[in-house]
């Protein structure tokens, strides 16, 4: 089978980091380090990380004072850092850029009077941090259908989750226009997500089928896998080559790999290895 990589695909700028940030500080520390939620929505690097100590807490009733506690390249709310530096933990933050920045912008837009809206899955932690640099005020949305149904707002201030797809939020942000009489939009979409979509769609109109690999709860996998899928009905998700099933691959010459922003190097190579490996046939009646 011939495969394509599409270029960009796996770990972002901001995720490197905070492996990076993450591996620096169990060297330095050892075993008694907490991560605050799991480091990246990655299995394999989640579990390589608590095999070497790093143990995965919800919130920072789990973290003693010895510890010191990661906050993961999501981030998090202005409470749980003030409570971190109250305890006076030690601390390690590996919150994105591209995410600090959407935790500015609404934090500025609702100290300048604005109602702030984020477009974003009210589930994400990136998106719960951000919305809490609002003193948790912001309206969270994240459809047209949603945006339509606003009150009318006369200063809106709109951000949105940094994996989101241009054209999803284009969409939602042209419906919230006719909701608001001030609307001021920032673009906090994260630069790496918006060109790894793009090699993505380009890659989906020159191959048969995309295989998308990447964590099952990662935000950015599963916006890949939509953005390519209105471009190429056939896309398979899946987070290992374990779950390639041969079949799947019946009538297929020419097959696309991208990745979500969190799937190792290693992860794509074994993918990839094991397509490659598969013959073509004819598929099945
Ligand atoms: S996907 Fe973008 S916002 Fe998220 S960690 Fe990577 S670089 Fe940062």
């Amino acid at each position: 089978m011939e495969v394509i990589v599409a270029d960009n695909a796996g770990f972002c700028f901001g995720v490197k980091r905070a492996i990076k940030m993450a591996n620096d500080t169990m060297d330095a520390v050892g075993n008694q380090v907490k991560s605050l939620g799991q480091l990246i929505h990655n299995p394999q690097v989640v579990n390589s990380f608590q095999k070497r100590g790093l143990e995965v807490v919800s919130d920072l009733c789990g973290v003693e004072p010895e510890d010191t506690v990661i906050i993961r390249s999501h981030g998090v709310g202005p409470k749980v850092k003030n409570e971190a530096v109250e305890r006076g933990l030690k601390v390690v933050d590996t919150t994105c850029p591209f995410v600090t920045k959407a935790q500015q912008y609404a934090a500025r837009l609702i100290a300048d009077g604005y109602k702030v809206v984020m477009i974003g899955d009210k589930n994400h932690p990136e998106v719960i941090g951000v919305v809490a640099h609002t003193q948790n005020q912001a309206i969270i949305l994240d459809t047209v259908e949603e945006a339509e149904k606003l009150k009318f707002i006369p200063r809106m201030g709109v951000v949105f989750q940094t994996t989101h797809a241009i054209g999803h939020v284009q969409e939602v942000v042209g419906a919230l226009l006719k909701r608001g009489e001030e609307v001021r939009v920032f673009n906090t979409l994260c630069g790496a997500t918006t060109s790894m979509q793009k090699t993505a769609i380009e890659l989906s109109s020159e191959v048969e089928a995309m295989v998308i690999v990447g964590g099952r709860n990662s935000a950015n996998t599963a916006q890949l896998a939509e953005v390519c899928r209105r471009v190429n009905p056939r896309v398979l998700q899946i987070e290992s080559a374990e779950e390639i099933h041969e079949d799947w691959f019946d009538g297929l010459h020419r097959v696309g790999v991208s990745a979500g922003a969190s799937t190792p190097d290693e992860v794509i190579a074994e993918v990839v290895d094991r397509i490659t490996r598969i013959e073509p046939r004819a598929a099945s009646a």
